[in-house]
């Protein structure tokens, strides 16, 4: 049986339902398909569960892109406050946690709520346990599903990227770019933890739990957060955003003690000796951790110059990981569709009409902190004010 409608958006995530609620509010008659059995599911798991939905502080410079002007457009037309007008809307009670990313107090089940309860006053038809086979189009878009066909002058793609493959991501995005002829940067997993080399894993893996504030500098970014490590290398904060500018084979720089002076309370000390410069870490690392460290980077001798040496080397340990945890951990897909192919006002294709791509699955990357639905929630409202 073959069903028409004005949009078809593949995809019921944060992008998907959104841009789909706006465009039925608009008079649209929209059909969401959806893989999974329930629509949101990521969001769910977002934030520890209680979703950082967006970011009081999103700025242009939170973004990676390989255009980095793209996603201004979208951001300045759909803000933070905008998001958090509709939160304020639905009475749902939030609060900001660190650096201005905002959460739910409850679950993230508000925000799957806000968006359904969107999407039902739009009218919007939600297909779940539809797996795509085929996308045609002539006069109009057609999609072939294992159990029906579906009809639209518009086709919004918002299947995310390829993170947390256990909870349905598919690469049927990119394929689809592919396929009508757009270009689709390479795709690498980003927010993700970094695996040590062998010596490394050896020397440090055992303290797996134990964490400090680093700032971690790769590519020219640097993120002044909690480092953590782990049983296979290193995570927290710090290392998730570095990871999404670390390429293979290249090194990582830790500050190990951010803005202090290690050595000043060796250098003042009555005796000089390795004693005093495991507790001169005191406040800067966890004792375990500075112990080992410097076990494997010790000063070369107590003068003041070896000392001088050493405190720099404290700010900046040059780690080069062997590689990361890949798309099973990563929060994000860094890469995507080529925002060169898409007009940065309306998502569409400038190379197709009517084929639209929102979210996770452009080009645009966020960093840690609820940049990424802001990009979801900007994009799609891009898309669905013009569809
Ligand atoms: C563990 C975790 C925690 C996160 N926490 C946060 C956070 O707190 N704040 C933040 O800003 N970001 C967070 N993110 C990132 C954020 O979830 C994503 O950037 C965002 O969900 C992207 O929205 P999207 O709609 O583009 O893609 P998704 O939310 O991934 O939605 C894509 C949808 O398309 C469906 N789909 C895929 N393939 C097909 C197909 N072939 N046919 C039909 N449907 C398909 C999927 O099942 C899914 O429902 C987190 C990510 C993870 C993995």
């Amino acid at each position: 049986m073959s069903r028409r409608f004005d949009v078809i958006v593949l995809g019921a995530g944060a992008a998907g339902l959104f841009c789909a609620a706006e465009a039925g509010k608009r008079g649209r008659r929209v059909a969401v398909l959806e893989r999974s059995d329930r629509p949101g599911k990521k969001i769910l798991i977002s934030g520890g569960g209680r979703c950082n939905f967006t970011n009081i502080h999103c700025k242009p410079e939170n973004f990676l892109s390989a255009n980095s002007h793209f996603a201004k457009s979208a951001l300045a037309r759909f803000t933070p406050a905008d998001f958090i007008a509709l939160v304020e809307k639905y009475k749902i009670p939030y609060h900001e946690k660190t650096l201005g990313q905002l959460f739910c107090d409850r679950s993230a089940e508000d925000i799957t709520g806000l968006l359904e309860s969107e999407c039902r006053q739009g009218g919007v038809q939600l297909f779940a346990n539809q797996r795509v086979t085929e996308v045609t189009k002539g006069s109009e878009f057609v999609v072939r599903t294992e159990t029906g066909e579906y009809r639209a002058s518009a086709l919004v793609v918002a299947t995310g990227g390829l993170s947390i493959p256990k909870m349905g991501a598919t690469d049927l995005g990119y394929r689809l770019a592919s396929q009508f002829g757009l270009d689709v940067q390479p795709t690498r997993p980003a927010l993700v933890p970094l695996v040590f080399g062998r010596n490394d894993q050896k020397a440090y893996c055992d303290l797996a739990g134990v964490s400090a504030e680093v700032v971690a500098s790769v590519n020219g970014a640097s993120f002044r957060e909690k480092m953590l490590i782990t049983h296979r290398g290193l995570s927290g904060p710090a290392i998730l955003q570095a990871s999404s500018y670390w390429e293979r084979g290249k090194a990582i720089t830790l500050d190990l003690a951010p803005a202090q002076e290690i050595t000043a309370a060796v250098l003042s000390a009555k005796t000089r000796n390795l004693a005093t410069v495991h507790n001169a870490f005191q406040g800067a690392l966890p004792k375990r951790f500075a112990e080992r460290w410097v076990e494997r980077h010790p000063p070369e001798a107590l003068t003041n110059a070896a000392l001088e040496k050493f405190e720099k080397s404290v700010h900046a340990w040059s780690v080069t990981p062997v590689d990361s945890e890949g798309y099973e951990k990563a929060e994000v897909t860094a890469g995507g569709v080529d925002s060169d192919e898409l007009s940065g006002k309306t998502m569409e294709s400038r190379k197709v009409p009517g084929l639209f791509f929102i979210g996770e699955v452009v080009d645009v990357t966020g960093h840690l902190g609820g940049f990424n639905f802001q990009w979801a929630w900007a994009s799609s409202r891009a898309a669905g004010r013009s569809l």
